[in-house]
């Protein structure tokens, strides 16, 4: 079935040198309202030359925003935070008009950026740097924190408002200027955040948008003006920016996709296990890079967990993002929406069992519904074990003790969240020692980790070596210098062709 088009499309352009620009390069993408299946913008793809002016705004930009003082970059990150504060139900109401999410759940979802931004207001105590003082008799040593110039942010679809934040608040209170590549799936959220950062005060060129699909990326990886990026993303698609920017020479960050299992042990309070399960596997119907998507029930949990969730199914309300009702949206496209419902079909195929079918569930009304879905007797070899699903299809997989739940998170090549369930202190620990993991939860199912520790996963859930927000956030925007100064006494100075001693 084809989507229906509204008559007056919302054209959606780019963001460039502190003011809205009009696309020229004549290609563009369409932008659906998931929950009814109505496109109803359009956003237009840059062309080579529109990310030429893009970095050349922003590099002009650059060279001015890094004499900011500290004091005035924390003052304007606080009218940030307040001007973000009062629009976050306007920046909610756009991720549910084109990402499809609930309301209440777009809502979380700036609130976990802002968050992002509040962390950044502290900027002056995190770029301080280190004195040495006397390092060898009258020379003094130090290490200042500075920007890298212009650096780029290419984001998903599945959280249009956080993941930019996640990048451009740290990049650019570190005095880094900013041009950001969101999903063209739900660009608008992006350019409201535009407008918002310029009515805070923030410099023109120190933010922009240029929205696009593949040539957009490939300019920004090739740009020689562009000093590093930050990627959130698929795995195929983290690995190919990650590689191809790397080898034009610039510092990469690439987040990848997930495949994140719920480990629950026969001691765990079954209940609270199965409403954490229904919560992390469903909410944002599964379109969430921390979903859980694997239930791993240990020894005898199985048959009862597998019924607590099985109970607490058809609970769940799903239906357009803005009725108040709803728990659960639509997914992104019909594409994916028709994708993972394909492992309804597949899953049994295989030998899973089908103990939810969202096909039969899911409002009938052109939008892209799945409703929940349940699969059980999963095994490592299924489609549905191996591939990210990224929907409302949570499968369960029995394994019989402890050893083998933790053998199938270590082999699995993701390696972004995890979760275990117990009552029992000491697995939980020896759990947290062993697991080739990055985030863990222990009795929580969407561990991402509040905006003053760092997000990122391990193996093919992250390419590069510094995770994003947080500390390490800090770290990859900035470069260090180590400075060795002496101010010289004119009686002690001689030639010395030696290396520099320290003693
Ligand atoms: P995606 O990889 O399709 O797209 C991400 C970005 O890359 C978009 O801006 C897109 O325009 C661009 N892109 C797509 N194809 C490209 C290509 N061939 N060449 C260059 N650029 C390309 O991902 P998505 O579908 O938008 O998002 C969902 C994925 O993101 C899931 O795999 C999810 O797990 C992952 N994700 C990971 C995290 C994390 O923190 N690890 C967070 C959110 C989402």
């Amino acid at each position: 079935m084809s989507a229906a088009v509204t008559t007056e499309l919302k054209v959606i352009g780019h963001w460039i040198g502190g003011e809205p620009v009009t696309g020229e390069s004549g290609r563009t993408g369409p932008v659906y309202n998931p929950a009814t299946g109505e496109q109803t913008g359009e956003v237009q793809f840059a062309s080579i030359e529109e990310i030429d002016r893009t970095v050349a705004a922003a590099k002009a930009a650059s060279a001015t925003w890094r004499t900011f003082s500290l004091s005035k970059r924390t003052e304007l990150f606080f009218r940030i935070y307040q001007l973000m504060d009062e629009h976050r139900e306007d920046l909610a109401r756009l991720l549910t008009a084109e990402h499809g999410k609930v309301l209440s759940d777009a809502l979380g979802e700036v609130q976990r950026g802002i968050e992002v931004i509040e962390y950044v207001c502290g900027i002056a105590e995190l770029l301080k740097g280190e004195y040495s003082e006397q390092a060898s008799t009258g020379i003094d040593v130090y290490s200042i924190r500075q920007p890298l110039g212009v650096v780029a942010g290419i984001t998903p679809f599945n959280f249009p408002a956080m993941v930019p934040m996640w990048m451009w608040a740290p990049a650019i209170a570190c005095g880094n200027a900013f041009v950001l590549k969101p999903s063209e799936k739900d660009p608008s959220a992006s350019l409201l955040t535009a407008e918002l950062l310029k009515e805070a005060g923030l410099p023109d060129g120190v933010f922009n948008v240029v929205q696009g699909d593949k040539v957009a990326v490939d300019a920004l990886l090739q740009h020689p003006d562009i000093a590093a990026i930050s990627f959130v993303g698929s795995t195929p698609i983290a690995r190919y920016v990650y590689e191809t920017g790397t080898k034009a020479g610039k510092r990469m960050q690439a987040l990848g996709g997930a495949k994140n299992h719920m480990v629950v042990l026969p001691d765990a309070d079954i209940a609270m296990a199965a409403d954490a399960a229904v919560s992390a596997g469903y909410g944002s119907a599964g379109e969430r890079c921390m979903a859980v998507s694997v239930v791993v029930a240990v020894g005898d949990a199985g048959d009862e967990l597998v019924d607590a969730i099985k109970e607490r199914l058809p609970k769940v309300k799903v239906g357009d993002g803005f009725d108040p009702s709803s728990e659960m949206g639509p997914l992104v496209t019909r594409e994916h929406r028709d994708k993972v419902a394909s492992y309804l079909d597949s899953g049994p195929a295989q030998g899973a069992t089908l103990v939810a079918d969202g096909r039969e569930t899911a409002p009938d009304n052109g939008g892209f519904f799945l409703g929940v879905s349940l699969l059980d007797d999963v095994t490592p070899e299924m489609d549905a074990y191996r591939d990210e699903i990224f929907g409302p299809v949570l499968s369960v997989v029995r394994v019989p003790t402890y050893d083998a739940a933790l053998e199938l998170v270590n082999e699995n090549p993701y390696g972004n969240g995890v979760a275990l369930f117990t009552r029992d202190g000491g697995v939980a620990r020896q759990f947290q020692f062993d697991v080739n993991v990055g985030m863990v939860g222990i009795n929580v199912p969407i561990p991402v980790p509040v905006a003053y520790y760092s997000f990122g996963g391990w193996k093919s859930s992250l390419f590069g070596d510094r995770h994003i927000y947080g500390p390490e956030g800090i770290d990859f925007y900035t470069r260090t210098k180590a400075v060795t100064s002496r101010w010289p006494d004119p009686a002690t100075s001689t030639v010395d062709l030696g290396f520099p001693q320290t003693r």
